[in-house]
């Protein structure tokens, strides 16, 4: 280690900066978030460094560098882009005992500024040690994603409970193992949720109790996270996803979520396929009852569980049902949603889901057995101005639309098969109604596909731009099919 890590106080300290130019500004931005008094020598700044200066957020010294700027300083920032003047910058803090940063410099500088995750009290911060900048933020993105803003909340919680634990728990090692078990536990996981009062009267109450008791208040509990791992591009997680997977003990997923997913759950949290792929010709090979009963158990055994289901949890996903359970049962959840087909296909096959001249509503069906075939409102299915997006349809495609043609939707409405949405080995077809089903059995349409019905399917014509282009066009490119919807 060649620089030693340092946090300084600069709050009303005087912190020089050399240069003016759009460097000199960003690293003036760093150190701002600190409060210290900022003085920019430069014969010219930048038109913003000028409105600072004019609104007294800092002091402008317009003219060259002189040794005696840095009498009194705490820090000093070379920023120009002569050498020559970093150097006597560099001289000058060196005389006089101040540390210097130098922009890319590490000859002449004698401190670096790291990048920064600012979760205040919580801050974080990385460096390279000056070779490779551009690392440095990566790393930040990946600290940000798994420090998340609710770290900010938590420190603020336990600064408040400081002094009550201390006078309550008089041993430093109970102390320190109190504090282990409220950061893991329950009292933490309800500050994130922000149930702030709940985590106080939660930790009040463990206090109150003699030790033992105390700390099995605490204690983790087993908890469910359910989670929308999406279409299955890893890119399309949320934050909320990700930081769930990466403190999972166990991830029960379904069938639909892709590989490249699941090789982002924590190193060491089992994996269990409950098999459910959304589509019945591929069989259930778990019941819906004993999904709910592998989330009990796991969770009542006292572990963080991930229930990782494909697209949006509560889109055709059975989320409600299985948090129906959980509930009846006493365990905790939270939902983390994800990006549910209809959109990702919509988005990745080039097809805007509404438009103003050809769509002006979505609807997101499904029909994949005969009673919801049954069940359906076609009627209200029929409209041409709607976009249907018919989730587990393939099986169906032929009853379907009959159906859809029968109650009144044109044979020449435009449709898309999206198959494999967003993933590598994404295919799109483009068609009309009439020649959806033999389409789909022509080309061997597959698992997990989405139909898509009405006149914006067109535009995955033109508007495409993942993977390979569309096969078979519904209409001259450029003119949607409206005439004949
Ligand atoms: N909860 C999921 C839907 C589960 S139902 C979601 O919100 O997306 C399963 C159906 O979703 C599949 O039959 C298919 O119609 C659709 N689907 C899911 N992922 C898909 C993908 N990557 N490409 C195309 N369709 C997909």
């Amino acid at each position: 280690m060649r620089y030693f890590p340092l946090f300084l106080d600069l709050r009303g300290r005087t912190v020089v900066i050399v240069g003016g130019g759009t460097i000199a500004e960003r690293k003036l931005d760093l150190v701002r978030e600190a409060g210290p008094r900022l003085v920019v020598v430069a014969p010219h700044v930048t038109p913003r460094l000028a409105r600072l200066a004019a609104n007294g957020a800092l002091e402008h010294r317009a003219r060259a560098f002189e040794p005696a700027d840095l009498d009194g300083a705490r820090f000093v920032i070379a920023a120009t882009d002569d050498r020559d003047v970093n150097r006597t910058v560099a001289d000058a803090a060196e005389a006089r005992g101040i540390p210097a940063n130098v922009v890319d410099d590490l000859e002449l500088a004698t401190a670096i500024l790291p990048a920064v995750v600012d979760r205040s009290p919580i801050v974080v911060a990385i460096s390279t040690q000056g070779t490779t900048p551009a690392l440095a933020r990566h790393v930040r993105e990946r600290v940000e994603s798994l420090v998340d803003e609710s770290f900010g909340r938590l420190a603020a919680f336990c600064e408040r409970w400081r002094g009550t634990i201390k006078a309550r728990v008089a041993d430093l090692g109970a102390r320190r193992r109190l504090y282990d078990e409220l950061l893991r536990g329950p009292v933490a996981e309800l500050v994130r949720r922000r149930r702030e009062p709940e985590a106080d009267a939660l930790l009040a109450d463990a206090l109150d109790c003699a030790d033992q008791d105390a700390r099995v208040a605490l204690r983790p509990r087993g908890s469910v996270v359910l989670v929308g791992a999406g279409p299955g591009d890893p890119g399309l997680l949320t934050l909320n996803a990700l930081r769930a997977l990466q403190s999972a003990d166990v991830v029960l997923h379904d069938r639909l979520v892709s590989a490249e997913i699941l090789r982002l759950a924590r190193r060491e949290a089992e994996l269990v396929e409950v098999g459910k792929s959304g589509d019945k010709s591929r069989g259930h090979s778990v019941t819906q009852t004993r999904i709910h009963e592998l989330l009990i158990e796991h969770a009542r055994a006292g572990r963080r569980v991930v229930r990782l289901k494909g697209g949006d949890p509560f889109v055709f996903g059975r989320g409600g049902e299985e948090l129906e359970a959980l509930r009846a049962a006493g365990i905790e959840f939270e939902v983390v949603p994800g990006v549910t087909a209809a959109l990702a296909c919509g988005a990745y096959a080039g097809i805007p889901l509404t438009h103003r001249e050809h769509s002006g509503s979505l609807r997101i069906v499904t029909a994949h057995c005969r009673e919801s075939i049954d069940a359906t409102d076609w009627k209200g299915l029929a409209d041409a101005r709607e976009t249907l997006a018919v989730y587990m349809g393939v099986a169906l495609l032929g009853t379907l639309t009959r159906e859809l043609i029968r109650h009144g939707r044109s044979p020449a409405t435009p449709i898309a098969l999206i198959e494999n949405g967003s993933r590598p080995d994404q295919r799109v077809f483009v068609g009309t109604l009439r020649e959806a089903e033999a389409l789909a059995s022509r080309e061997r349409i597959g698992s997990p596909a989405l139909l898509v019905v009405g006149d914006v399917a067109t535009c995955a014509t033109r508007l495409h731009w993942f993977g390979a282009p569309p096969v078979g066009a519904a209409a001259p490119v450029g003119v949607p099919a409206r005439s004949a919807a």
